[in-house]
C-alpha cells in the first residue's frame, strides 16, 4: 500500500486538479482524491502528474541510427538500407543489452508501456535460434530490467516485396509462412509484465492469403493485430498496381480491420481509407518525430479521428524517445500542412499518449488516474527552464506544448517506482547506451 500526493494532476478531463492523493495497493490504483491535504507519510509529487505513457510502436534496434542516419540526404528507402545493416549486427546478447538501455530511456520519458513491433525473429541466413523466440525473449527480459510493461507484437514478414524475393539482410524477418509464424509466436513463454500481440509486417511483406490467416489468428488469440500502413506513396502504388486496392482495402478484405487492430502511420491514407479505418474503430498510431525524420509525409491525424479511429503515438524510429514530441508533433504538423491551429486539444493529445495507447496495446486498464487502474504515475517538472510559469490552468499545455522528456522527473510503473529525481533507480541508461551501441559499431 502506498500513497502519493500530486501537487496537479491530470484525471481526464479538460484541466488539471489540483491536490490529488492517490492510494495503490499491489500495483492497482484503489482511490483518487482531488483537493484533498497530503497526509504524512505519503510521497508528495510536483509539478503535473499524468498517466504512464504507451509508447504504441516501437523498434528498438532503430536506436543505434540515431545521429547515425539523420543527417544524412536520400529517402525512406535509403535509410531502410543503413537500418538493415543495423540490424545485421544483432544477436540474443546484444540485442538484449541494447534493448534494455533503449527501454530505460523510455522509462526515463514516462513510458510504462511499450508496444515492441518485433520482426528480427531469426539468426544469420535466417537460420533459427536454438530456442527460435531467442530474439523477442531477449526484448521482454530488457523491458522487465528498464520497469516497463511490453506488448510483443511479433510481426509476420515473408517477402521483399509485392514481387520481390526476400533480400539477404530480410531473411532473419522471416518464419516462412504464416503458419510456421503462428506456431512459433504461440510457443514464446509468458511473463505478468509482456502480452501477445501480432503484426502483419506491411502489405509489402505478407500475401493476402497470409493477411488473412495471421487476422484469424489473432481474433482466436484475442490479441491485438499491428501492421505498417500506407507510410509511403510508393507502397500505396505499388500495392493498387498489384490488386487494385489500397493496402488499406487490402487488409480490410482480408479480415484485419476492427476494434484489435493499429494501423502504424497511415500516412498516405486516402479518403476511403480513412473511411474504413473509422467505421471498424480501428487505432492509428501517428509517429511524428519519425515520419518527419524519413521524409514520409503529414498524415490526416484529424480526419481519421473524425471518422471513428483512436488515435495512438509511437517512437518507431528512436529519433528521439520523448511522447511530449510526438504529442505535439501531431498537432504541429498538421497546423504547417492546414494552416490552421487547434487540431486536437491537450487532453486529446495526452489520451493517445495514455490511454488509447495503452488499449491499442492490449492493456485496456491502464492509462488513466483511476480505481481499478495500474498504478501507473508520471509526474513532469512545472518548474524547469521549459515549463516554469505554468500554472493548474494550463499545466496540461505545459507538459504538451513545452516539456520534453528531460521534465519527467518520477515515475511509478505498477505501484514501482522505475525513475526518481530524474534518475532510473535501477540502470545507468546512458552508460548502458554507450556500451551497447558501442558494441554494435565494434568500438571497444
Ligand atoms: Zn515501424
Amino acid at each position: 500500500v502506498a500513497e502519493y500526493w500530486c501537487e496537479l494532476a491530470w484525471l481526464g478531463g479538460a484541466d488539471a486538479e489540483a491536490e490529488v492523493l492517490i492510494a495503490e495497493q499491489a500495483g492497482v490504483i484503489t482511490s483518487v482524491v482531488a483537493g484533498s491535504p497530503c497526509p504524512p507519510g505519503a510521497t508528495r509529487l510536483a509539478g503535473l502528474t499524468l498517466p504512464g505513457f504507451a509508447n504504441a510502436h516501437s523498434h528498438a534496434f532503430h536506436r543505434v541510427l540515431r545521429s547515425r542516419a539523420q543527417g544524412g540526404r536520400g529517402s525512406f528507402w535509403t535509410w531502410r538500407d543503413q537500418m538493415y545493416a543495423a540490424a545485421e549486427r544483432l544477436d540474443p546478447d546484444s540485442y538484449y543489452a541494447l534493448a534494455r538501455a533503449v527501454y530505460g530511456e523510455m522509462a526515463l520519458a514516462g513510458i510504462t508501456c511499450v508496444g515492441e513491433f518485433h520482426y528480427l525473429h531469426h539468426g544469420q541466413a535466417g537460420a533459427p535460434y536454438a530456442d527460435p523466440n531467442a530474439m523477442g525473449n531477449a526484448l521482454v527480459a530488457a523491458a522487465a530490467d528498464a520497469r516497463v510493461r511490453i506488448t510483443l507484437i511479433d510481426a509476420c514478414y515473408l517477402r521483399g516485396g509485392f514481387d520481390a524475393p526476400l533480400s539477404a539482410a530480410q531473411q532473419r524477418f522471416s518464419d516462412g509462412d504464416a503458419i510456421a509464424w503462428a506456431a512459433r509466436a504461440a510457443s514464446r513463454a509468458k511473463a505478468a509484465h509482456a502480452r501477445h500481440g501480432a503484426a502483419v509486417h506491411s502489405v509489402r511483406a505478407v500475401d493476402p492469403h497470409s493477411i488473412t490467416v495471421i487476422a484469424q489468428w489473432a481474433a482466436d488469440h484475442d490479441v491485438v493485430l499491428h501492421a505498417h500502413v500506407s507510410e509511403q506513396p510508393l507502397e500505396v502504388e505499388q500495392c493498387r498496381r498489384t490488386f487494385g486496392r489500397t493496402p488499406v482495402q487490402l487488409l480490410a478484405d482480408c479480415g484485419a480491420l476492427g476494434g484489435r487492430f493499429t494501423a502504424v502511420h497511415a500516412t498516405h491514407a486516402a479518403e476511403a481509407d480513412i473511411e474504413l479505418l473509422g467505421s471498424a474503430s480501428c487505432f492509428a498510431c501517428i509517429c511524428p518525430t519519425t515520419e518527419r525524420d524519413l521524409a514520409d509525409g503529414v498524415g490526416p491525424a484529424r480526419r481519421l479521428r473524425d471518422a471513428g479511429a483512436r488515435l495512438t503515438l509511437g517512437t518507431d524510429s528512436q529519433a528521439v524517445i520523448d511522447m511530449f514530441e510526438e504529442a505535439r508533433g501531431v498537432e504541429m504538423n498538421e497546423r504547417l500542412a492546414a494552416r490552421e491551429r487547434g487540431r486536437h486539444t491537450s487532453a486529446e493529445l495526452l489520451q493517445a499518449a495514455t490511454a488509447v495507447g495503452h488499449a491499442s496495446l492490449g492493456w485496456p486498464d491502464a492509462g488513466r488516474l483511476a480505481v481499478g487502474s495500474p498504478a501507473d504515475l508520471v509526474s513532469v517538472r512545472l518548474d524547469s527552464v521549459r515549463t516554469a510559469g505554468a500554472g493548474a490552468e494550463c499545466a496540461l499545455s505545459a507538459a504538451v506544448f513545452a516539456a520534453t522528456a528531460a521534465d519527467v522527473h518520477h515515475v511509478v510503473s505498477g505501484g514501482v517506482v522505475s525513475v526518481s529525481g530524474g534518475a532510473h533507480v535501477s540502470l545507468d541508461v546512458a552508460a548502458e547506451m554507450r556500451v551497447a551501441v558501442g558494441a554494435l559499431l565494434g568500438r571497444p
